[in-house]
């Protein structure tokens, strides 16, 4: 099963077919990976996501990347961290599972993902990253096995939980 993690900007990422958006449930643009995503883009993708009418929180949408050096973009809304007794967990595993199951329905060979829900939307880094991990191992398992997953992140804070989560998950 190929999942790699590397520190970096995920709209510079020229070698992926896909890359996924952390977006908010309108579509239409915010701050974080989205506001970067929509700047590299250009306005067509607005355009396009203007037609979608929105997105459920844990479903998947795909549109066109247009100036982004891949071809695909996979948008996808996390949990808002409300303390943990609002069903997050399994929202932020649904949101990798969609963008999963999207990209095999798709034919999509290679996909990179942002830390979903870890920045405006507060959830716990630690967890966020094991259910992260978790469930795009899941997934693959069920139904893509043949897919490269790229999990691209920011920071050194947010790189080191996601190679803690990795590590343990390949002890298991
Ligand atoms: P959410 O609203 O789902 O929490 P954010 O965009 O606020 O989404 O944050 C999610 C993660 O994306 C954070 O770790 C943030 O540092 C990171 N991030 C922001 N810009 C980029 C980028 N250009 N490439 C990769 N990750 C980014």
């Amino acid at each position: 099963m190929s999942i790699e993690i590397v520190k970096g900007d995920l709209t510079r990422q020229g070698d992926v077919e896909a890359i996924v958006n952390a977006a908010n449930r309108s579509l239409l643009g915010g701050g974080g990976v989205d506001g970067a995503i929509h700047r590299a883009a250009g306005p067509e993708l607005l355009a396009e996501c203007r037609t979608l009418n929105g997105c459920a929180t844990g479903e998947a949408k795909l549109t066109g990347a247009y100036r982004l050096p891949c071809r695909y973009v996979i948008h996808t809304v996390g949990p808002i961290w409300q303390g943990g007794g609002h069903g997050e967990a399994e929202l932020l595993a649904k949101c990798y599972q969609s963008c999963i199951r999207l990209a095999s329905e798709h034919g999509i060979p290679s996909v990179a993902f942002p830390s979903i829900s870890t920045g405006a939307y507060r959830y716990p880094l630690e967890q966020a990253a094991a259910i992260a991990v978790g469930a795009v191992k899941d997934a693959m398992a069920q139904c893509a096995p043949e897919l490269k997953v790229r999990f691209v992140l920011f920071d050194d804070r947010t790189y080191d939980a996601y190679r803690r989560a990795l590590d343990s998950c390949r002890k298991d």
